[in-house]
């Protein structure tokens, strides 16, 4: 994986503080998955009011299927896999 969480700046979702819990909104809990530790690190969007929304890697990923792919290339030498 080379999740590079300094390009989740160009992420800006807003999402809708009714959805989230308290910790979700202040940046405490992953917003997909609620998990506190090991802290949200990534930064997938805000609220109405600016503040940031916070997302584990994973959930980042999850989040955002169509994030680039760093030097990922059309699959022609790979065409033996399944
Ligand atoms: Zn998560």
């Amino acid at each position: 994986m080379s999740w590079d969480p300094t390009g989740a700046a160009r992420l800006n979702l807003t999402f809708d503080p009714e959805d989230l819990s308290v910790p979700q909104r202040e940046g405490d809990a992953c917003v997909v998955c609620h998990k506190k530790w090991p802290r949200p690190r990534v930064r997938v969007g805000r609220l109405p009011n600016d503040a940031p929304v916070m997302a584990c890697e994973e959930c980042a990923h999850a989040l955002l299927p169509a994030a680039p792919a760093p030097r990922q290339k059309p699959s022609t030498k790979r065409a033996a896999l399944p």
